[in-house]
């Protein structure tokens, strides 16, 4: 195990932190207030651009020639800290961890930062791939993935996918990975290890990587 790739939204945070509601409400303004399209067409056309392409943001690239660097930053122009509180527990859990830790998101890197700085946790990660890695092509595109292996300099194998979605370690298991699904509901057979919280995974991890170490001594 060289690298460990958290997702960020509702994966370092619980999702009854609902911060992606708070964005949310700023995706359904831009589509409104600056791309110019009618209220009762925004929830309709977000559906189809999730379905098509993975991210809202990429339907709006490619049907409205919008500015993505635009859009990251009016989206997530939100308080963050008026849903995250700092997480000492899974600080410490982080700090114990003898592997680099990225985080490996579809939102911006601003945004992430933001968030991991409200958890009090930022100091325990390496770096911050966002939606820009591969032209804003989100998760579970397969291009991001191999934008961060790239950069990591390494092979799949070598690395843990941290995430609460599924569709997202699904293409992470294709390539590879290690697959660690967090939160409540049903795993998959590409799901290896299945945790309720984020905490309970650091605690997964560290476990992994003294075995994986004593594999290899
Ligand atoms: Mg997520």
């Amino acid at each position: 195990m060289k690298a460990i790739l958290f997702d960020l939204d509702n994966t370092l945070y619980p999702p009854e932190r609902d911060l992606f509601s708070l964005i949310d409400v700023r995706i359904n303004r831009y589509m409104e207030e600056v791309v110019g399209i009618a209220a009762d067409q925004v929830d309709g056309l977000r559906r189809r651009y999730w379905r098509d392409y993975g991210a809202t943001l990429q339907g709006l690239v490619r049907h409205y020639r919008i500015d993505p660097e635009d859009y990251l930053h009016y989206v997530h122009d939100v308080d963050v800290a008026e849903r995250l509180d700092l997480d000492a527990e899974l600080a410490d859990r982080l700090a114990a961890l003898p592997v680099p830790c990225f985080v490996f998101t579809n939102g911006s890197s601003d945004h992430a930062g933001r968030v991991l700085d409200a958890l009090g946790i930022a100091e325990h990660f390496d770096g911050i791939f966002d939606i820009r890695i591969a032209n804003y092509q989100p998760k579970p595109n397969v291009d991001p993935y191999q934008g961060v292996l790239k950069a990591l300099e390494l092979p799949a194998g070598s690395c843990v996918m941290v995430e609460d979605s599924l569709d997202n370690l699904r293409t992470a298991k294709q390539l590879g990975m290690t697959t660690v699904l967090v939160g409540v509901g049903p795993a998959a057979d590409f799901v290896d290890h299945h945790t309720e919280d984020i905490r309970e995974a650091a605690g997964l991890l560290d476990r992994l990587h003294a075995v994986s170490a004593g594999a290899v001594s």
